[in-house]
């Protein structure tokens, strides 16, 4: 068990570290510190598997879960030099990195995905679901092949990837998936009705995944992000900062703040976390 500081009444110790209990009940601290215990893992020896962490949201997602602890397979689709980059900065933390190929929409790849990191690194305990493409289209310009592909890459490759590690998971009694779905399910949003249609999905499955595997030790939760600075946002020609309440564009790493705490937190599952701007309230 760890006990964290909730507020630090004298500054020697960070208001980040951690006391262990034996430390505490020995009375071997520095100084006075109020304590509070509470169901957030640690995350060290932790295997995290982030799914599109070459670019964007990802990369921000995988850096802080190392930060945080954890070791991560860092996959892409066809990045190889920027997942590299984000296996350097990984390694630079003192943690493990295995940085594979996998296109995540095909069950051929999602195998070899799964299996070659934990080969590499050992057991998947946090799997973040966030590889995705955007296809800025008019609703008349959408033909079936668009379609078919959008929902393989974006929500069924959230399905394959649950899948493939929920067994080791399940044996282990312990786990933490998070799913990248989006502002688009939500109110529509600038892309089309393809994209807002597998991110609404992802809910779906999200809340299936928590109500059913919530007494096996699983917590599954969504963040639903909107207009975040990233390559498929300036790809976009119908996004702009003013759409946002808060007036601007999200940075990868408020996000990745979501991820780290869904990643740590045990009590919370089932959920949305909107890191949106205000752009859509609960
Ligand atoms: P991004 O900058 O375009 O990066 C997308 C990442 O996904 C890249 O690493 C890419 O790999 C990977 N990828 C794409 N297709 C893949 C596939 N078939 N297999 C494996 N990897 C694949 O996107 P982002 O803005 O960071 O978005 C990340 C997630 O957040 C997406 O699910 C997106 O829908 C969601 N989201 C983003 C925003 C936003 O405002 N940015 C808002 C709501 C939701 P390569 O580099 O190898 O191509």
């Amino acid at each position: 068990m760890i006990l964290s500081p909730i507020r630090t009444q004298c500054c020697a110790v960070s208001s980040t570290e951690s006391v262990t209990q034996d430390a505490v009940t020995s009375g071997d601290y520095r100084i006075r510190l109020r304590f509070t215990l509470w169901d957030m893992d640690d995350l060290h020896g932790r295997i995290a598997l982030v799914t599109g962490a070459s670019r964007g949201i990802g990369r921000a997602i995988a850096v802080a879960l190392a930060a945080a602890g954890a070791d991560v397979a860092v996959n892409y689709r066809s990045s190889l030099g920027q997942a590299r980059e984000v296996e350097q900065r990984i390694t630079q933390q003192g943690r493990r990195c295995f940085t594979v190929q996998a296109d995540v929409s095909l069950r051929g790849d999602v195998d070899r995905l799964i299996s070659e990191t934990e080969t590499a690194l050992g057991p998947i305990s946090v799997l973040v679901n966030n590889a995705g493409i955007a296809r800025p289209q008019a609703i008349e310009d959408i033909v079936e092949r668009d379609w078919d592909e959008l929902i393989a890459v974006n929500l069924k490759s959230c399905f394959l990837v649950t899948q493939a590690v929920l067994l080791g998971m399940r044996a282990r009694q312990w786990g933490r998936i998070v799913n990248l779905s989006s502002v688009a399910a939500q109110v529509g949003g600038v892309v089309g009705p393809h994209y807002a249609a597998s991110k609404a999905g992802i809910l779906g499955l999200t809340r299936y995944y928590a109500s059913h595997l919530s007494r096996e030790g699983i917590r599954v939760n969504a963040i639903a992000p909107a207009l975040v600075e990233t390559d498929m946002v300036k790809a976009n020609p119908s996004a702009r900062a003013d759409r946002v309440p808060v007036g601007r564009y999200g940075s990868v790493d408020e996000v990745a703040d979501a991820a780290v705490m869904l990643a740590r937190n045990g009590y919370i599952t089932g959920q949305t976390i909107n890191v949106n701007g205000g752009w859509f309230m609960n």
